[in-house]
Formats: C-alpha cells, sequence, structure tokens
C-alpha cells in the first residue's frame, strides 16, 4: 500500500499529542465566541438601560425647569398686562380729579382735558361725559345741545342694530361731549343706560364711587371684530361717603372706552413672539368671555396641556385671566437635545465598545488556534502523528521531574522495527511508510493510560513513556504481540515472516543527581540487548545505584 493512498497524518484520526497529558483541551473558539457575545450584548443591554434612566432623569429635570421657566415667562406677562391695564384705568382717576376741580365743563374743557391723554394712551379710544339725566330735564338738556349741534336727540340702540330715538325713561345717561369727535359724532346724545350691560355698570359705579368696567363688547367704531370695555367713573359734588350721600351727590359719569388688542400690544406683545398663545378671557361669575387672542387657538401649534392661566382679580370690578399656553417648539426648543444626545452617543460608544470587544476577542481566539495549531505540528510527527522526538524530550523532562518529586517509578520503552532496511529494499520506501503507520497505530491502541506517551523516537524507532508503571515489560510484550498480530509479510526478515519488533525497557525511581538521559541510555542497551539475542523480543533493564555512580562519572555513557 502506498502511503499517498492514504490519509495524510494532519487527516489521521489520532489525537493531537498535548505536551502536558493532563492538561484540559481548551474551549471551543466559537463557543468562546457565543459567550463572549453574550456577555457583551447583556452589558450593551444593560448600558443601554442605564443610558436611558440617566437620558429620562435628564428629560425629567429639563422638563421640570421648563415648567418653572415657563410659570416665570407667564407670571412676567401677566404682570406686566395687569400694569398696563392698571395704568391705563389710573387716567380715568386723573381726568375725574381734573373735572371735579372745573366749576363748568364744557366741550372745550373736555376736550383740552383729554386729547393729550388720549394722544398718549393709545389704548383708550375714547372719553366720554355723560350726565345723570332725569327725564323731565330731557327737553332742556336736548334743547341746549341742539345749539351745538342742530340734529341733536337722545338715542338707544335700536332693534336693527342701529339708533333710535331714546325711549321715555324716567333718567338717562347720554353722551354729552366726546373725543376725539371726529370720529365718535355718532355716539353724541347715546344713552348708556339704555343698553343693560351698561346699566349695570353705571349704577354699581354711581352707588361704590368706583371704576367700574362693562362686560367685553364689540367696539362699533372699529372696523374689525375687535372688543373693547367701556369704564365708568362717576362724578359726585363735594366727597360723599355713603352709598345715599353718592345717589344725592352724583351728577355725571366719565365713560372711557378702552382697547384690549392695544392694551395686550403695549404690553405683552411689545416684546411677544410666535412661542405663545395669550388669551385675555372675562372671567368675571364664571362665564368665560375670550377678549382678546393674540392667535388661533384652534392652531394645532399650541400645547393646550401646558396653559396657565394667571388671575388678575379686580380689573375695575371685574375679574380677568391672562392664559398663556407655548408651542410645541418653544417647549423642544427649551429641552434641548442633552436627553437625545445622551442616548445616541451612550449607545453609539457602547456598540463601538462592544464591538472592538467582540473582534478583539475573535482576533485573540484566532490567535490561539493558530498558535495551537503550530504548536501541534511542532510536536508531532508528520509521517505517523505520534508526538516527534522534540515533544518526546520535553514529555520526558516533565515526567521524570514528577517522578522525581512524587517518588514514583518511570517506564520507558524504546522499540525497533526489526530488519526494516531489508523491508525497505524488499517493498519499497512507500511500503515502509506504510509499515511504519501501521505499527504506529498498533502502539497507539496498545497504550491506553491518559498519562502515557507513544513517540516516534528515530527512523523506526519508537519510545513509549508509561508514568507510574512498573509493569513496562508487560505493556511491551503486548506492543510485541500487536505488531506481530498484524501480520504484515516481511519475507526479507531474519527473524519471521512478517514484521516484528524488539523492544528495550527500563524503569526506575528517579532520584537526585539522576539525570533523564540514564533512562534512556539503559532503555538502548535493554534494546540492544533485544536485538542481540535474536530479534522479536522484550528485554528490560535493571538500573543499579551502582550504574548510576558509574554513569555519573563515566558522563552518561550507557552500562
Ligand atoms: P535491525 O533489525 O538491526 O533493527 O535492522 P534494521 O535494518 O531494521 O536497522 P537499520 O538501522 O540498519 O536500518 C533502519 C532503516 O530504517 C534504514 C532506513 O532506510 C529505514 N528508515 C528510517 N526511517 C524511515 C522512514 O521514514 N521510512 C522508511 N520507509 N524507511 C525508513
Ligand atoms: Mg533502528
Ligand atoms: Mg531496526
Amino acid at each position: 500500500m502506498h502511503a499517498q493512498d492514504e490519509l495524510s497524518p494532519f487527516q489521521a484520526k489520532v489525537e493531537p499529542p498535548p505536551l502536558h497529558k493532563n492538561e484540559s483541551d481548551p474551549a471551543k473558539p466559537t463557543s468562546v465566541i457565543f459567550k463572549a457575545a453574550v456577555a457583551l450584548i447583556l452589558v450593551v443591554l444593560v448600558g443601554m438601560s442605564l443610558l436611558g434612566v440617566l437620558s429620562y432623569s435628564v428629560y425629567d429635570a429639563k422638563t421640570e425647569l421648563i415648567g418653572r421657566s415657563f410659570n416665570f415667562e407667564v407670571d412676567r406677562k401677566a404682570m406686566e398686562f395687569e400694569r398696563e391695564v392698571r395704568l391705563n384705568l389710573e387716567i380715568m382717576f386723573a381726568l375725574r380729579s381734573g373735572l371735579a376741580l372745573l366749576p363748568v365743563v364744557n366741550r372745550g374743557v373736555f376736550h383740552e382735558l383729554t386729547a393729550d391723554v388720549l394722544r398718549r394712551a393709545p389704548a383708550i379710544h375714547g372719553f366720554a361725559y355723560a350726565p345723570w339725566l332725569e327725564d323731565k330735564d330731557r327737553a332742556d338738556f336736548e334743547r341746549v345741545m341742539q345749539t351745538e349741534f342742530s340734529a341733536f336727540e337722545l338715542t338707544q340702540v335700536s332693534g336693527n342694530g342701529g339708533t333710535d330715538t331714546a325711549s321715555e325713561r324716567s333718567r338717562y345717561v347720554p353722551v354729552q361731549y366726546i373725543e376725539p369727535l371726529k370720529l365718535n359724532r355718532a355716539a353724541l346724545g347715546f344713552d348708556l343706560a339704555s343698553e343693560p350691560n351698561r346699566l349695570a355698570a353705571l349704577r354699581a359705579a354711581r352707588l361704590s364711587g368706583e371704576m367700574v368696567a362693562t362686560a367685553g363688547l364689540t367696539l362699533v367704531q372699529e372696523t374689525e371684530n375687535k372688543r373693547g370695555i367701556l369704564v365708568f367713573t362717576p362724578l359726585y359734588h363735594g366727597n360723599p361717603t355713603t352709598p345715599q350721600g353718592r345717589r344725592a351727590a352724583h351728577y355725571a359719569f366719565i365713560n372711557g372706552v378702552y382697547r384690549i388688542e392695544t392694551l395686550y400690544e403695549q404690553s405683552i406683545g411689545a416684546v411677544a413672539s410666535g412661542n405663545f398663545l395669550v388669551r385675555i378671557i372675562d372671567v368675571t361669575d364664571g362665564i368665560e368671555d375670550v377678549l382678546f387672542a393674540s392667535g388661533n387657538p384652534r392652531d394645532e401649534r399650541w400645547r393646550s396641556d401646558m396653559a396657565r392661566v394667571e388671575i388678575l382679580p379686580d380689573v375695575a370690578g371685574r375679574e380677568w385671566a391672562v392664559e398663556v399656553t407655548p408651542t410645541e417648539e418653544y417647549i423642544s426648543s427649551q429641552r434641548g437635545y442633552l436627553p437625545t444626545l445622551i442616548m445616541v452617543s451612550g449607545s453609539l460608544l457602547l456598540v463601538l465598545m462592544a464591538s472592538y470587544v467582540l473582534f478583539t476577542v475573535q482576533r485573540n481566539n484566532e490567535l490561539r488556534k493558530t498558535k495551537q495549531e503550530l504548536e501541534q505540528v511542532s510536536l508531532t510527527d508528520g509521517l505517523t502523528g505520534l508526538a516527534n522526538r522534540r515533544h518526546f524530550d520535553q514529555y520526558l523532562e516533565q515526567e521524570w521531574t514528577r517522578a522525581q518529586r512524587d517518588g514514583l517509578p518511570l517506564s520507558l520503552i524504546l522499540i525497533d522495527i526489526d530488519y526494516f532496511k531489508p523491508f525497505n529494499d524488499e517493498y519499497g520506501h512507500p511500503a515502509g511508510d506504510e509499515c511504519l503507520k501501521r505499527v504506529s497505530d498498533v502502539l497507539r491502541t496498545v497504550s491506553r493510560r491518559p498519562g502515557d506517551l507513544v513517540a516516534r523516537y528515530g527512523g523506526e524507532e519508537f519510545a513509549l513513556i508509561l508514568p507510574q508503571t512498573d509493569t513496562a515489560q508487560t505493556v511491551a510484550e503486548a506492543c510485541r504481540l500487536a505488531v506481530e498480530a498484524l501480520s504484515i509479510p516481511h519475507a526479507a526478515s531474519g527473524t519471521a515472516p512478517v514484521v516484528t519488533v524488539s523492544a528495550g525497557v527500563c524503569t526506575l525511581v528517579p532520584q537526585p543527581g539522576m539525570s533523564p538521559g540514564l533512562l534512556t541510555q539503559s532503555t538502548d542497551v535493554a534494546l540492544y540487548e533485544a536485538k542481540a539475542k535474536g530479534r522479536n523480543r522484550t528485554h528490560m533493564m535493571k538500573v543499579a545505584s551502582v550504574d548510576i555512580e558509574k554513569t555519573r562519572t563515566q558522563g552518561d555513557n550507557p552500562t
């Protein structure tokens, strides 16, 4: 049989010969990578969770901060608006004081007093002076007024929204002077008491002496549907302090028309951005009446769940609310990118790290595999797959030390094929190789103990290291019989028709001062004996202490 027909030594079904036979097999590379991958996935998952918690807590803290800064913003806006409202209402008080000082109020005086104020206070749409008029004085009043305005008469709101002559009532509060006159001429003579909303405010003002505002109304003078309020301040003779006294001393009202939009624009609106929807709502008596909205409340941009309300408890007797709603953009612009940044960059870093670790593990694994392969190659005989001479030397050294330390016997068997040169000559070199392989295989099967090592010692010589064994000759004999039993024909043999081997055996307990060389040399002598005695046999070598001494003095020569 030719060597090339057979398995190559690397494909041989033999186990690799580890240097340390009692060492357990290294973990499989795939399982190492799998374990590393599982561990990394766990680490990444835990890392991601921690990142999630971190970025959520940052998000949460930021949300609270946004809430607080938004509250502050709402407070500020409400304060600004309230200040603007109060400032504009104060003007009414100033006007009242001015009018109270005058002996006579007429158109010229009223114009003088109000023209400048109106120019400077754009939120005030106009001022009117309206006396408290008993029905008995109506005709006189109208006559006097007609000297200046020929068509003057007392009017009231008609059914179709225009104005009619005022129907007869016990008292009237007609507009006598109005500024700016040019725009409001139509309101001259209009009986403020003819309309229930205004009458209620007038009554309240007359009795309390306070400034009283009406509910929101649509300003007739406006081209657009703008809302406003009327504010009434009563004028008295003297300084009455009781409701009865005030009723008796009351003679007229100053009426201011206020535009809510301008109040907003003069305060909050001056620095407003598109980020907030501001609504001014009259909430007196629990009824919500929107006086002004800075944008369309139905717009989807508003985060209505974040709307905040600040109450102005007393706006000339009414309760107003300033409601501020932020946009989603405002909230997200305040929030910033920190939570997302933490999550994204953290995850990226984690994945990068994990990939790097995985890559390193994989590379280390490959390196280890290559190293193992190299080690195996360097310790294995290429033809037979047995341990090579190098491996044999290392293993003998290792076991020698161990046996010496533990005081246990160590055996060595050297096996040499008989008449192998003639075999080669007879059957050819490839057949010789094949024979070597078959002998190797059979030797491996005979030596089954875990600590045993079968090595190719030289060309057609084999060695068996048997630690803790003092029955080595039995093993050697078994080897010899097993080879013979292979029945490989050997016509050129001088001892049998088949391939046979001779074996030398030596067992000793290594003592201090001995070297492994003593064991190999002694075994070699035993092998020589076996050959000399006719081959196809085993010979056991006994090592005496004398021999040891001799070995030492003669410089490692066999006995
Ligand atoms: P003895 O019975 O005394 O051992 O005689 P021998 O012929 O076996 O011993 P000798 O030392 O004279 O010859 C050994 C031969 O083994 C020589 C060599 O051609 C052969 N040999 C050594 N290694 C190999 C090998 O790898 N393959 C083959 N085919 N032959 C080998
Ligand atoms: Mg030989
Ligand atoms: Mg030989």
